[in-house]
């Protein structure tokens, strides 16, 4: 049964059981000796509803229409608390682009509570863009609404995709402006702010647990390390050293599972530092994300990172580790035993490789992958993905849909060729550009790809659906949030909910919206907004 919005249970542990900061206003400090800074939101000029998750009012055991009451919009805006909350940013540091970067901490996230819903799941409320925090530093707590609806469609995205991932509650545009300089070139501009409510079990990032022993803080370290263990991982037991190492070890392997979900839909994160890395394994900190169009594994969406590529889409999964490296660092002092931590690392290596192995063997619609004989024929198409700029998400979708047989192909290779090449040449942005050497390649390594299918003995309808469970039909295209942002920003939300509706069943065919199933166009290219982002949000 829904429940209306004031009769939320909030039970919050982490302000019940960890030292907090005496100091209670927004005066940028080091905070020592604590996890987080008890602050209050920032309350907004005019603040309206943008957008809302149906789902994850359910989640909350809302009723669906609880975000049409003013009292929701006040809430989520930050104008008003409901009784239980008790607002709080957390403390942390981070690695930044490879270098320790001190105190950061939550300098525009603002935690409301932490509610327990009726299936017994913890679920924290956080207000993103809600005004300054002590963490602050020199910049201003708010956020604007384009990374706002960027925030709220790929959480929501992501879930339905099954990728691991914070979710977001609400979108409310908050009536004022926001400065902001978007390629910090000089030239700032007034936008619209807004705020959103992102929900999780819980907010640790691996910086949570850096910024202790770097502070040599280690008894607080303890504390925060047995209270993460004891509250969202309590199937590991009473914390003790041995169950620090199977912690960090779970840690790993929920790293490693998230990313490989990442690399299966096309996603690049942008800004994998340690800071935005979640102790859940759970995608959070959506800034300057992208999808993949054309499959480039050099690709990043980030201008901040434009020299280094450090987190381009194929670098992801060994950032991955390097980051578990900061955070084994970090807990080293409550385990002291640096072998097994690099055991706990190579597991991470483990992990990924079976997963991803797996993983590209469903998007190929063979029932297992065989080691060994099985590599050429990923690397090669991996080779072709790259060497002629092919669309990823329309690659897969239609590789599902080639002939049976591979007689059947190769009669229709000799009878038709271009017909046939129709996976890859429906996702080739440059046609014109791809010469007969690229074509005859492409034809045979159709042919091998069909031998090995059959080996399976799928039946096909069986195979295909299995296909188009992994192989998404939409995502995120980062020109679609785009042209959604243009939108809001005239005062039209309309095609967040569009996009959202559209993005709520990414697996399935949905032929009224067929237009969203294409590639991305030319003019996009190399706008603003749909290829280059920055951290400026
Ligand atoms: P990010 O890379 O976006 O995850 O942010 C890195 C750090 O900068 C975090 O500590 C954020 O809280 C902080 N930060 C980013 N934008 C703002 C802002 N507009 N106001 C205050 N702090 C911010
Ligand atoms: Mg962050």
């Amino acid at each position: 049964m829904p429940i209306p919005l004031t009769d939320l249970t909030f039970d919050n542990t982490f302000v019940r059981e960890l030292p907090g900061d005496p100091q209670t206003d927004t005066g940028r400090r080091q905070v020592r000796g604590a996890c987080y800074s008890p602050v209050q939101p920032t309350p907004v000029a005019a603040p309206r509803l943008v957008a809302c998750s149906r789902e994850v009012l359910e989640l909350l055991d809302l009723a669906p229409d609880s975000c049409a009451l003013p009292l929701f919009t006040d809430v989520f805006s930050g104008n008003r608390l409901l009784p239980g909350m008790q607002p709080f940013a957390m403390c942390y540091g981070g690695h930044q682009f490879g270098n320790w970067a001190g105190q950061l901490g939550d300098g525009r996230a603002i935690n409301l509570g932490e509610v327990l819903n009726s299936q017994g799941q913890r679920l924290l409320l956080q207000l993103k863009g809600a005004g300054p925090t002590p963490y602050s530093r020199s910049a201003d707590g708010l956020a604007v609404l384009r990374s706002s609806i960027r925030e709220f469609l790929c959480s929501e995205a992501m879930y339905h995709l099954g990728v691991p991932t914070s979710r977001a509650l609400s979108i409310i545009s908050s009536g004022e402006l926001v400065e902001r300089d978007m390629f910090y070139d000089g030239h700032p501009k007034d936008e619209p702010g807004a705020v959103v409510c992102r929900v999780a079990p819980s907010f640790l990032r691996f910086g949570n647990y850096e910024i202790l022993t770097a502070r040599g803080e280690t008894a607080l370290l303890k504390t925060l390390v047995d209270y993460t263990i004891r509250t969202d991982f309590p199937h590991l037991g009473e914390p003790s050293p041995p169950v620090y190492l199977e912690w960090f070890r779970e840690v790993c392997r929920r790293t490693a599972t998230m990313i490989v979900h990442w690399m299966r839909v096309g996603f690049v994160h942008g800004v994998m530092n340690t800071d935005n890395m979640s102790i859940l394994g759970l995608t959070i900190d959506y800034g300057p994300y992208g999808w993949l169009e054309g499959y480039d594994p050099d690709w990043t969406p980030n201008t901040t990172d434009s020299q280094g590529h450090r987190y381009c889409f194929g670098n992801q999964p060994h950032i991955g580790q390097w980051n578990l490296l900061q955070l084994a660092n970090a807990i080293y002092p409550l385990i002291g035993d640096s072998k097994s931590f690099e055991e706990a690392l190579a597991l991470y290596n483990d992990v990924f490789l079976s997963g991803w192995n797996q993983m590209m063997a469903e998007k190929l619609g063979l029932s297992r992958f065989v080691a060994g004989s099985d590599e050429p024929l990923l690397n090669e198409m991996l080779d072709l993905l790259q060497l002629v700029e092919t669309d990823m998400t329309i690659f897969f979708r239609q590789l599902a849909q080639l002939p049976a047989t591979a007689s059947h192909l190769e009669r229709e290779l000799t009878a038709n060729p271009d017909q046939t090449l129709r996976p890859f040449a429906e996702a080739w942005y440059q046609p014109q550009s791809v010469t007969p050497e690229y074509r005859l390649r492409v034809s045979k390594w159709l042919t091998a790809y069909l031998h090995r299918r059959l080996q399976d003995k799928l039946p096909d309808n069986e195979r295909i659906a299995r296909m188009n469970r992994v192989n998404p039909k939409y995502v995120l295209r980062n020109y679609l949030a785009q042209l959604a942002i243009d939108r809001a920003e005239n005062g039209d939300f309309s095609m967040v909910q569009e996009i959202l509706d559209l993005l709520r069943r990414p697996y399935d065919e949905q032929p009224e919206r067929e237009q969203f199933f294409s590639k991305r166009p030319e003019w996009a290219r190399n706008r603003p907004g749909c290829s280059m982002l920055s951290c400026s949000s």
